[in-house]
């Protein structure tokens, strides 16, 4: 376990989980997408932004790594290749994944992820009534 003190331990911390679990890697760059790329095993961040939104972002992809290597995933959002509600529950779920990974590397949430998630989430229920 690390114990981690600044947010850029903690965004190690996420990497180093991704890499070991689920090998996956992480990839800044200014032009990048917040994204997870499944077949490629790549989640692309851009870093043009504050360390702290950085850590959000990958924490919330970290949480559709988690969800995407579930053998259930068909399951739990089933037709989500077809289905905008059926994305909006990934994206739930992949800032409940995100939460739980970030409680169980000791990294600690705040106000700011509050309004972080719900901000997100907001901007997915616009796309969805769309
Ligand atoms: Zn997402």
């Amino acid at each position: 376990m690390i114990f981690a003190e600044t947010t850029e331990d903690y965004i190690s911390a996420v990497e180093s989980y991704l890499g070991d679990v689920h090998d996956v890697v992480v990839d800044y760059d200014p032009m990048g997408l917040d994204e997870f790329w499944i077949d490629e095993r790549v989640i692309t961040i851009n870093d043009m932004r504050s360390s702290q939104e950085q850590l959000f972002v990958l924490l919330h992809e970290a949480g559709h790594v988690i969800l995407r290597h579930r053998k259930d995933f068909h399951r739990i959002c089933p037709d989500v290749g077809s289905s905008k509600v059926e994305v909006l529950k990934e994206e739930v779920l992949a800032w409940e994944e995100a939460r739980r990974l970030a409680s169980e590397l000791q990294i600690p949430l705040d106000k700011q992820w509050d309004q972080h998630v719900r901000s997100a989430i907001r901007r997915y229920i616009t796309w969805v009534k769309a």
